[in-house]
Formats: C-alpha cells, sequence, structure tokens
C-alpha cells in the first residue's frame, strides 16, 4: 500500500535513507515530518534558505557510554548507555530515559526527534533529547536496578543539569528508578535540583505525573470528539500495554463515561467485555508496578474475561482506540480492521505506535487520529510542571495541575486545528497540524539565534 511521495519529499527523503539506512525507526520518524514539513517548507523561503529541518534531524550532542554493573550472584554485567541531545532552541533538553532490551540509536534518536516538536507543542520552554540503555529491568531484583541505575548515572551526570539537560521516565523507568538515577546524582554532584521529573512527591515530584500522559490523551481524544459533534462518554475504549501510560489512560477514560474494554503487554491481550472499571483497574496496577506480574493474571482473576496469547488488541470492536504500549505496533491490517468495526477514533499514547501504512488508512478513511507527538504531551508538559515547581520550590495542588494539563491539552489541539483543518470543511489533519504547529516555533527560534 505504498503511495508515491511528492518530489521534494522524496528528494529529501533520498538524502536522509542515503546517511541513516541502518537507523529504520528514526528514518520512520523523520519522514513522517518531511511529510508535512517539507512543502510547508518550500512556500516559507525563510525556514529554507536557513536549512532549518536539515539541521534539526541532526542531534546537537550524542553521549554513547558504557554502563557496567555487578549482578546479584556477583556476575559482571555490561550494558550500553545513551543520551541523545537533539534541540536546545527553546528551551533545556528534556525527554525520557527507556530501558528495554530493544533500546539502540535509532530508537532513541526517532524518539528524542519526535520530541522536539512535542515538547515545542506543549508552550512551555523545553528542548528535545532522550536517552537510556538496553538494560531489561523485567526479571531484575530491586538490588540489580538499583546497582545498574547507580552505574549509569555515575556518567550521565556529566552530562545533564537542572537548566541544561532534564529526563525523565519512559518504557522501564518508572517511579522506582527515577528515585535510584536521582539519589546517585545527588550523592555525585552535591546538589539537590529538578534534574529529573517524575521525581516521587518526597523529593520534588509534582502530583499528577505519574497520571499526566494517559490523563492527557484522554484529554486529547474528548477534544477530538468535541470538536467534531461528538463526545467521549458511552464510547467503547481498546487500549493497548498495561503500564504507566496504559493505566491512566483506562483510569480517565473510564472516570468520563467511557468503557474500556482490553489492556495489554508484551505476551497478550485480555479482553474484559464488561468493562475494566476503577475496581478492576486497581488490581492492575498492583500486579504491574508492585507484583510485577503479567496481563494474563487478570483473565484468571476475573469472570468473563478472555486472554489472546500472543495477540495485539485491534481485532475487538470499538469506537476509540488508544495504543500506549510502543512503536510500530498497530500495522496497516490492524488499522482496516479498526475502521472497518466503525472505531471512528484513534488517539496516540505510545510514541509512533501506527506503522505509515496505518496511518495512510487512518487518513484515507478520514478518522479522527493524533499522532503521538501531540497526543501524548501530557506527560512532558506536566515534567515542565515538575521543572517550575522545583525552581520555584512551591508544589501546586492535584486539582491545580490537573487544570493545567487539561489547558494543555486543548490548546494542543487548538494548534492542531490552526494548522491543520482543511479550508472548506471541518476536518482536521492531526499530522498537518501537530507537526507544523511543532516546527514553527523551534525553527522561529533557530532562526533568531543564528547558525548554531
Ligand atoms: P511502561 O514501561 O510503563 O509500560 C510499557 C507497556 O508496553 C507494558 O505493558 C509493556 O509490556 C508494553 N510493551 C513494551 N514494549 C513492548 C513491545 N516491544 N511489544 C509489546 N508490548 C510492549 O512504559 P510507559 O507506559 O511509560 O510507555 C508506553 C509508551 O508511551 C511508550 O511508547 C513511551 O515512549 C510512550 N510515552 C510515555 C510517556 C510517559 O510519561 N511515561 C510520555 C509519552 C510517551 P511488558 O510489561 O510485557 O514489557
Amino acid at each position: 500500500m505504498e503511495t508515491a511521495l511528492d518530489p521534494k519529499v522524496q528528494e529529501f527523503m533520498d538524502k536522509v535513507q542515503a546517511k541513516y539506512a541502518h537507523e529504520p525507526e528514526f528514518v520512520q520518524a523523520v519522514q513522517e515530518v518531511a511529510e508535512v514539513i517539507v512543502p510547508y517548507v518550500e512556500e516559507n523561503k525563510k525556514y529554507k534558505d536557513a536549512k532549518i529541518l536539515e539541521r534539526m534531524i541532526v542531534p546537537e550532542r550524542v553521549f554513547i557510554f558504557r554502563v557496567p554493573w555487578l549482578d546479584d550472584k556477583g556476575e559482571y554485567q555490561i550494558n550500553t548507555g545513551y543520551r541523545i541531545q537533539m534541540n536546545s532552541a527553546i528551551g533545556p533538553y528534556k525527554g525520557g530515559l527507556r530501558f528495554h532490551p530493544s533500546v539502540n540509536l535509532s530508537i532513541l534518536k526517532f524518539l528524542a526527534f519526535e520530541q522536539v516538536f512535542k515538547n515545542s507543542l506543549t508552550t512551555l520552554p523545553m528542548g528535545g533529547g532522550k536517552g537510556g540503555s538496553d538494560f531489561d529491568p523485567k526479571g531484575k531484583s530491586d538490588n540489580e536496578v538499583m546497582k545498574f541505575c547507580q552505574s549509569f548515572m555515575t556518567e550521565l551526570q556529566k552530562h545533564i543539569g537542572a537548566d541544561t539537560d532534564v529526563p525523565a521516565g519512559d518504557i522501564g523507568v518508572g517511579a522506582r528508578e527515577v528515585g535510584y538515577l536521582f539519589g546517585q546524582y545527588k550523592r555525585l554532584r552535591d546538589e539537590f535540583t529538578g534534574v529529573l521529573t517524575g521525581k516521587g512527591l518526597e523529593f520534588g515530584g509534582s502530583l499528577i505525573r505519574p497520571e499526566a500522559t494517559g490523563y492527557g490523551c484522554v484529554y486529547f481524544a474528548e477534544e477530538m470528539l468535541t470538536f467534531a459533534g461528538d463526545e467521549l462518554k458511552g464510547k467503547t475504549v481498546v487500549i493497548s500495554g498495561s503500564g504507566n501510560v496504559a493505566q491512566y489512560a483506562c483510569e480517565k477514560a473510564t472516570q468520563l463515561g467511557a468503557k474500556v474494554v482490553t489492556l495489554s503487554d508484551s505476551s497478550g491481550f485480555v479482553y474484559d467485555p464488561n468493562g475494566i472499571d476503577a475496581e478492576k483497574l486497581a488490581f492492575i496496577m498492583e500486579l504491574k508496578n508492585v507484583k510485577r506480574g503479567r496481563i494474563k493474571e487478570y483473565a484468571e482473576a476475573f469472570d468473563g474475561v478472555e486472554y489472546y496469547e500472543g495477540e495485539k488488541p485491534w481485532g475487538i470492536k470499538c469506537d476509540v482506540a488508544m495504543p500506549c504500549a510502543t512503536q510500530n505496533e498497530l500495522n496497516g491490517e490492524a488499522a482496516q480492521t479498526l475502521v472497518n468495526n466503525g472505531c471512528i477514533c484513534v488517539a496516540e499514547g505510545a510514541n509512533m505506535p501506527s506503522t505509515p501504512e496505518a496511518i495512510h488508512v487512518f487518513e484515507q478513511n478520514k478518522i479522527l487520529y493524533a499522532p503521538g507527538k501531540a497526543s501524548n504531551a501530557g506527560g512532558v508538559a506536566v515534567s515542565g510542571l515538575e521543572m517550575s515547581q522545583n525552581s520555584n520550590r512551591i508544589a501546586w495542588t492535584a486539582e491545580e495541575v490537573d487544570y493545567k494539563l487539561k489547558l494543555i491539552m486543548q490548546s494542543i489541539h487548538q494548534t492542531c486545528v490552526k494548522y491543520g483543518k482543511e479550508e472548506h470543511s471541518d476536518f482536521v489533519d492531526y499530522v498537518k497540524g501537530a507537526n507544523i504547529g511543532g516546527f514553527v516555533k523551534v525553527a522561529d527560534a533557530m532562526l533568531a539565534q543564528g547558525l548554531v
């Protein structure tokens, strides 16, 4: 289902492909942006002459380092650590750390590139970065996770700081890991600063940060539906993943009157036709966050739930789909199944979960489709609010942060409408809106700062 690219986009992508062929996820992320931004830049000569997009695809700086640590058996373990400092035109580098065996330079560069546009959309002064390691926290003891985090931070602390680069969590990096990382930073630098976000509430964390990405994604879906004259209430929702983003997307969607019928992990998915209500979600949070178990156990604990080993949930009939697990988890075939089953809205909680073929299906069928850089920006937005609270040595209430989060998601939606609404209809191309909206602020800052 390949579609021909605009000749200017093709020319740009040929060069990207030739140079970065060994980084497929990065090339994929660049192409999604280039399809919108190359034609936009052709019409806006100042960006073209200054080669803004060509500069944006090259990180300002990349660190790759050895992370040696000792496991519980006393054996030496070696992992690779990374930090990509992608763009600091509008603020300090900001973006999460991912600990997962699949982590490599291509995946982190795609995430860092996306992060630049996302952070710009939040309206807050944050540049873009991303980092992580091929370390797998799954199956490791708390002691091993701590040893790894301490070794990782021993190198990373040389390159980050509250005013230069502020990491946060991502896949495999939750409250436990952020706590260990912060402890080691403080020990080595002798500074108590907001150098990481997603911290515990006792040491500078913000209320609503754990909830922010999932809640924000649901707020965004609600905005899209409302703008289209519909509502979220009463809708059946299919969610993938069962980690941080998926859990709080499930919570907020349920609170707003929708019925969430699936969650998943990398082993399979559960289908609960009765809906995953607050009580059942509490079971999942305990299972995944404390016992670190598998989603399969949910099907064993509740009546009427089916478990599908090795499958993804996109075949389940729904009105709204929220992919909240990982990149490229929803392909063209799955997208066609969703559309055929009546799905009218897809809001991405994960980063780049839809393949280019899937996006093509959503666009062809003109359903409401929000790319992650718009719909999952709530997490980094509240990280930005955590940085503000740390700098000012204050703590806002949960209501205050949730209110600000909602306003930011509404503002991102308005930006998408501004740049993405079709001239003679109410249809909004959210891919176009998010990419141009995110690009303009960074591009103007880069123009103002000269050739750096
Ligand atoms: P978690 O580690 O908390 O959860 C990840 C979930 O996705 C788990 O259920 C995991 O299953 C599943 N998963 C991970 N890798 C795969 C895979 N290769 N195939 C199938 N399932 C997989 O991560 P988060 O919830 O924080 O992140 C989820 C997504 O949201 C990521 O794309 C992340 O980049 C994005 N995101 C996160 C933000 C945040 O604030 N945390 C902010 C913005 C975006 P299993 O337990 O089996 O590994």
